[in-house]
């Protein structure tokens, strides 16, 4: 079943269309553009009511036609075991009334991109191991998305993983996370530069011929594993659904009544699993869009203008969010405007840094979103509020329910909780007792307030040796990877 087609349209270079397999292992498409599902199918989601998450996973595969063995399906979705209750990945927290959040953060990395990037490491590493080839995965991150991949493709066969990280871009256990790792098949490189500039190389290599050839030459095949692969996208969908469900479950709502998603977004990869789940049917009235001070998308979201022009990055407390060019919006604009439109948009902003919707576009995005961002003093402050209600919070979850606040009416609100507080504790001892510790420090101090714990991942990351020390200027970094894998 080929229904994945092309946000830029085809060049002629390639097929019209691919399969899931195909995309997962090229993301690549024409123009450079993304792969993204042809139509999204209507979902009657009351029956699903019932289903464990599992069931309830491989049915919204189904329903997406994402043709896949199931039996590799369930191997990926054993993934969850690794989780702190296997049979509920993604477990609701009510707080307050109509204030719930999703904790996304239970997997082996404690960030929600465990949640897609556990089981897709394993559907890539079956899918290309039959294909008997190896494979080089290129990933960047601002810091969560590194140490997930790294977990899920260690020591897997015939797998090569490079990871960019921006060398003080990230906190020190989202490094540590990284440089820790000892499997002979990962290598990471911290690079001078933010997440933007790594994300840009990352983007580079793709396309580098020479590369790709000096790769062949080796029997290796470049890939990607960042949040523009829909192999994670398709993981992305399933908890949104999976949380309106339990708030029926749980018999919060009657099912059918309309409800509010907050995602703290960057990239745009959680918020367009929320907008896919919306477009299917899950009864969704708005999708609220939380940034940080680099509030590119809440402009982007208010005005219809994306402008990079005459922006730098500024570097936040809630760090992994800290991008301007958020990628996966590409597939939004796909799903609502159409392919030779997003190519103009796109290709507006490669040479201009800068494009501009019409009136009736906007109004179609404002139909599905709404957004607003919160500044370092106010990440502060949420999270110091919510701790002295009993709820301990990382930075990125607070920029969300700052969001959920500003919005707050007689809807239940759904706040996806991206990280665990431990990823971040300076800040978040900051924010509470208003000192300056660092990473370890703060953890100790955070451990010893009553019904805290921490996780034996975290725990056991500062008495583990550095592996990886690399840190490369960007025109190193080709060199370098050839030499390791020789
Ligand atoms: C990656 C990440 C985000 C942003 O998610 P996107 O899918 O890139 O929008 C938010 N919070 C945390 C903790 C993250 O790791």
């Amino acid at each position: 079943m080929n229904n994945f087609i092309q946000t830029r349209g085809n060049d002629n270079s390639r097929n019209q269309k691919a399969s899931f397999e195909e995309v997962i292992l090229n993301p690549n498409a024409s123009f450079g553009g993304l792969y993204t599902l042809e139509k999204l199918p209507q979902i009657d989601f009351k029956p699903l009511l019932n289903l464990n998450y599992s069931q309830l996973s491989e049915k919204i595969f189904d329903e997406l036609q994402l043709t896949l063995d199931k039996e590799i399906l369930q191997e990926a979705l054993k993934s969850y075991e690794t989780f702190d209750n296997p049979k509920n990945p993604a477990p609701l927290i009510q707080t307050e009334k109509n204030i719930y959040f999703q904790e996304l953060y239970h997997g082996p990395t404690r960030a929600f991109k465990d949640m897609a990037l556990q089981p897709f490491g394993i559907i890539f590493s079956k899918l290309a191991q039959n294909k008997n080839k190896k494979y080089l995965i290129l990933t960047a991150t601002s810091g969560d998305t590194g140490p997930a991949t790294l977990q899920t493709f260690a020591n897997q066969a015939d797998i090569f993983v490079l990871c960019l990280y921006p060398k003080g871009g990230t906190s020190d256990v989202q490094e540590l996370q990284m440089i820790t790792q000892e499997a002979k098949n990962l290598k990471i490189l911290g690079i001078k530069g933010d997440f933007d500039t790594a994300q840009n190389i990352l983007k580079s290599l793709l396309k580098d011929e020479d590369f790709k050839k000096a790769l062949e030459a080796k029997n290796f095949s470049l890939s990607a594993a960042n949040s523009v692969n829909f192999g994670r996208i398709a993981f992305q969908i399933i908890y949104h659904i999976w949380g309106y469900l339990t708030l029926v479950r749980d018999k919060k709502i009657p099912f059918g009544q309309k409800i509010y998603i907050v995602i703290p977004s960057g990239n745009f990869g959680n918020a367009l699993g929320a907008f896919y789940a919306k477009m299917m049917g899950l009864p969704i009235e708005k999708i609220i869009i939380a940034s940080n001070p680099n509030n590119i998308l809440t402009e982007f979201i208010q005005t219809g203008i994306y402008n990079i022009k005459d922006k730098t990055l500024i570097k936040s407390y809630s760090p992994a969010m800290d991008i301007l060019k958020s990628s996966n919006i590409e597939r939004l604009l796909f799903a609502l405007f159409g392919a030779s439109r997003t190519k103009e948009l796109m290709q507006n902003l490669e040479e201009n840094s800068f494009y501009k919707l019409k009136p009736k576009e906007l109004s179609q995005i404002q139909s599905h979103f709404l957004a607003t961002f919160c500044d370092d003093k106010g990440c502060l402050q949420t999270i110091k509020e919510s701790f002295e209600k009993g709820y301990l919070i990382d930075p990125h979850t607070a920029t969300g329910l700052k969001a959920a606040k500003t919005f707050c009416e007689d809807t239940p609100i759904i706040i996806c909780s991206t990280a665990e507080w431990s990823k971040f504790a300076p800040t978040v001892i900051q924010a509470i007792f208003e000192k300056q510790l660092n990473d370890k420090e703060a953890i100790n101090m955070m451990q010893k307030q009553k019904d805290i714990q921490i996780h034996p991942f975290i725990k056991n990351l500062f008495s583990k040796p550095i592996v990886h020390t690399e840190v490369l200027d960007k025109d190193k970094i080709k060199s370098s990877i050839l030499n390791w894998l020789e």
